[in-house]
């Protein structure tokens, strides 16, 4: 290499390794990070924490002033300005300032609240003691509790009534053994009463089965799942097992409608519900009149509806008669064998199907009962199944 190229090669080199000394510094680097904004003060946290929290939360000063309301205490429309509005709260408030830890619950008039009435779980404590007695400022914790406070009114409500339900039979049954034994000597008081005994023991055993059956509905087991049930089906299982008491007191039962619908459903819950209305319109029915029973589809539900030219509902307890043991006589219960749970257990089933359960009644008229229950999905609207006409059309054809 001679010097002139030596020297040309060593400013080539040399002029790269600068340039390349000075792009790596020209290099942005990592940035400094950028200072975080300093958090809000505690008090600020703590206060919007209160503010997002569930429970209505309310601190009074020792003059009961309104220092603080939360959003969920404001929605309650306890306090107006800077003032509560219902004196139990004041009340509560005073009992926490002399020492104790009071909760109560207290009724909201529904005018407050812009709706119904509410109950509310109510927890007084002081935060800090006063410079004398009965003063220092009070947090109120209110809870609503309008919900819980009814389920828990249902539940003893049930509970007694079990207990006065299963009594009536099981006394009955132990005043005729009683008598059973008087008169050994005689077969037929004996036979008479033997057989009042069997009409008990089948009442106790239905009550039985009925209340095991109502407290699977309402949901002491998970709902089966729910598979497509045919109508025909359920009516003709339904017809079936009252055919017996309907022909002792020569009672048809006329069937029709429309054929081949289709429910998404659990068959024997809806056979049990469809049993249900057609036991009673023949329980409610002289004898010799006629019950009929049919289907048909109405803005995507079935349609079941089952009437009977029998004694009528008045018109006071209508609306009552779906409640469990609302009876409309109580007094002809142990001659018809009712339990009052048989129109409970068909709202429960209509209400776990997504259906509902209506009665049209007029009194000396008779009664029509309408069980609404969706129907199954048509292949059409199905995408993994084969193109096809509704599931009604492919039953019926499927069923000679
Ligand atoms: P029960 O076991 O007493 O029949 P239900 O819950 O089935 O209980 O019915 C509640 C009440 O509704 C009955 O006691 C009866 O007074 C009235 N009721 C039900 N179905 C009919 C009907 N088809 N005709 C007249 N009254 C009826």
């Amino acid at each position: 290499m001679s010097p002139t190229v030596a020297l040309v090669v060593g400013l080539v080199v040399g002029g790269a390794l600068v340039a390349t000394v000075l792009l790596l510094h020209a290099r942005p680097g990592p940035r400094p990070p950028a200072p975080l904004p300093a958090p809000p003060p505690e008090a600020v946290l703590a206060r919007r924490l209160v503010d997002l929290m569930d429970p209505a939360v309310v601190l009074l000063d020792a003059a009961d002033v309104v220092v603080l309301a939360n959003r969920a205490a404001r929605g309650l429309g306890i306090v107006r300005d800077t003032r509560l509005v219902v004196p139990e709260l004041l009340e509560i408030a005073r009992a926490a300032r002399d020492g104790g830890r009071p909760r109560t619950d207290v009724p909201l008039p529904g005018a407050l609240v812009g709706s119904s009435p509410r109950m509310v779980g109510v927890h007084g404590l002081l935060l800090a003691a006063g410079p004398g007695p009965g003063t220092g400022p009070v947090a109120l914790v209110l809870q609503d509790v309008t919900e819980a406070r009814r389920v828990e009114a249902v539940r003893r409500d049930f509970v007694a009534n079990v207990g006065h339900e299963l009594k009536t039979p099981v006394g009955a049954l132990s005043l005729l053994a009683e008598a059973i034994e008087d008169a050994a000597d005689d077969p037929e008081t004996v036979r008479r009463f033997a057989s009042r005994m069997s009409h008990e023991a089948d009442r106790l055993g239905r009550l039985v089965r009925e209340l095991i059956d109502l407290s699977r509905l309402q949901g002491g087991e998970p709902m089966p799942e729910l598979v497509p049930v045919e109508v025909d089906r359920v009516v003709a299982e339904a017809v079936d097992r009252t055919g017996l008491a309907a022909s002792a007191k020569r009672i048809p039962i006329a069937t029709g409608g429309e054929q081949g619908l289709v429910v998404r459903g659990v068959e024997s819950q809806l056979a049990t519900a469809v049993t249900n209305l057609l036991a009673n319109a023949v329980t409610y029915s002289p004898e010799g009149t006629r019950i009929a029973v049919g289907a048909r589809s109405r803005s995507g539900f079935a349609e079941i509806t089952v009437t009977d030219s029998g004694i009528g509902i008045p018109r006071k307890d209508r609306s009552r008669i779906f409640e469990r043991f609302y009876r409309v006589d109580q007094s002809r219960a142990s001659s018809t064998g009712g339990t009052g749970l048989g129109l409970a257990i068909v709202k429960h089933v209509a209400s776990n199907h997504g259906g509902a359960v209506t009665v049209w009644s007029e009194e000396g008229l008779g009664s029509t009962f309408t069980l609404r229950i969706p129907l199954a999905a048509r292949p059409a609207d199905d995408p993994d199944a084969p193109a096809g006409d509704a599931v009604a059309a492919d039953v019926s054809k499927g069923r000679s």
